[in-house]
């Protein structure tokens, strides 16, 4: 089990509190999208749940263990950035390979999870390529088969299609959705566009300026919202 909850979590930045007692609830295996505008915490929330970023207060469980102390590499979660850094000097094969470092794996083992995984995300043809030579989404996907890589129980996926135009957003997204249904594994989602967040989630938490405004079903969301902030938001395109 990993479900993931927050309880009372704040996160205080000097002297602005930009967290504000959340409780949060992030069901195993859901492919749960926090949307909000910018600004309004989402990168923190996700910072805190990684162990990037100390929580001011509250405590953060996932599955059975408080993980206030785990340190970010012993929580069994991947993160996939919008400004994924992939090494320049490296091949493919070996920023994938990147993501396994400190796991004592045998090479023979580690090329066949390099190769399975490259099936999955389309990169077979591009393993011996450096990053210069792929397209925007190329590189996404490399960034995502480095998170893959290291098999992780929750992947967190911060605004992960920003910098690609929009018609390739729209083949990652269904693309992002297609994985998150072969691997199973829960998938923490941000964006800042309303519409991304109704198309790709189970799930949907809307935060605003640090609170929670809805935790729910899209539907929900959407047909029934709890407030103006919800309403407004989530009725209005970016
Ligand atoms: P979002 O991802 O929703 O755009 P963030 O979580 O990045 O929002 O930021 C929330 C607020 O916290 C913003 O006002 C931002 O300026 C502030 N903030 C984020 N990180 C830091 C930091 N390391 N130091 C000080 N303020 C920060
Ligand atoms: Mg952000």
């Amino acid at each position: 089990m990993a479900e993931i909850r927050l309880k009372n979590v704040s996160k205080i930045f000097k002297d602005e509190k930009v967290v504000k007692d959340i409780d949060i609830t992030i069901k195993d295996g859901s492919f749960t999208v926090i949307v909000g505008p910018s600004g309004c915490g989402k990168s923190t929330t996700l910072r805190m749940i990684a162990g990037l970023e100390r929580q001011t207060s509250g405590e953060i469980w996932i599955g059975d263990d408080c993980v206030n102390d785990t340190e970010p590499g012993k929580r069994n979660i991947a993160m996939v950035f919008q400004n994924y850094a992939l090494y320049p000097t490296m091949t493919v094969r070996g920023n994938i390979e990147f993501g396994l470092v400190n796991k004592k794996i045998p090479k023979e083992e580690r090329e066949k999870l390099i190769q399975d995984i490259s099936e999955i995300v389309g990169l077979t043809e591009y393993l011996d390529q450096k990053p210069q030579n792929l397209s925007g989404g190329q590189r996404q996907r490399v960034a995502l088969a480095r998170a893959m890589v290291k098999k992780p129980k929750v992947f967190i996926l911060d605004e992960p299609l920003s910098n690609l135009d929009a018609k390739l957003r729209g083949q990652m997204r269904i693309e992002l959705i297609q994985l998150h249904k072969k691997l199973g594994t829960t998938f923490v989602y941000v964006t800042h566009d309303q519409v991304e967040a109704m198309s790709m989630g189970d799930e949907i938490i809307v935060l605003n300026k640090g609170t929670v405004q809805q935790m729910d079903s899209p539907m929900n969301v959407y047909h029934n919202p709890e407030n103006v902030f919800t309403a407004e938001f989530i009725g209005t395109p970016a």
